[in-house]
């Protein structure tokens, strides 16, 4: 690195703002400072950019501070409570309405066996999305972190 290379300079002023200048580079830029006005002048600049934008960083951490929405434990349980009702209900219905549906002399054999198609592929695809949820679950690395 030379003197004259004024480019090194710029940069080695950005790293100055960042504050990541090695001892070796601050030294470099110590010395280039006190002959070069011009690079001294950009310096004070851009550490007065640095300010400015510092204090609005601040401002959005703080702002971000804000506590986010978070279920209570009553929440919870109630939440869960009214699933498995759901499901049982869902479960009692659909199946009393399959059993009376098939036992039913007059719906046509052809509608019996569309329906257990049907039912069949939606228990398949069901069963799929609940397995690929479930081991999504296990494999999650962020799902000990409580945001
Ligand atoms: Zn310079």
């Amino acid at each position: 690195m030379t003197n004259s290379n004024h480019e090194t300079y710029e940069i080695l002023v950005m790293k100055a703002v960042d504050g990541f200048l090695t001892d070796t580079e601050q030294r470099l830029l110590d010395e280039h400072l006190q002959t070069c006005d011009e690079c001294r002048e950009e310096l004070q600049d851009f550490q007065v950019i640095k300010r400015s934008t510092d204090r609005v960083r601040e401002r959005i951490l703080q702002d971000a501070k804000i506590e986010p929405f978070r279920e209570s434990k009553g929440v919870k349980a109630w939440n869960w409570g009214s699933f498995v009702l759901l499901w049982l209900g869902a479960l009692v219905f659909f199946g009393f309405a399959t059993y009376t549906f098939f036992l039913d002399p007059k719906v046509p054999l052809l509608v019996k066996v569309a329906a257990g198609l049907a039912g069949t592929g939606g228990l398949g695809l069901f069963a799929f999305i609940l397995k690929t949820r479930l081991q999504g679950q296990a494999h999650d690395p962020y799902r000990e972190i409580d945001l």
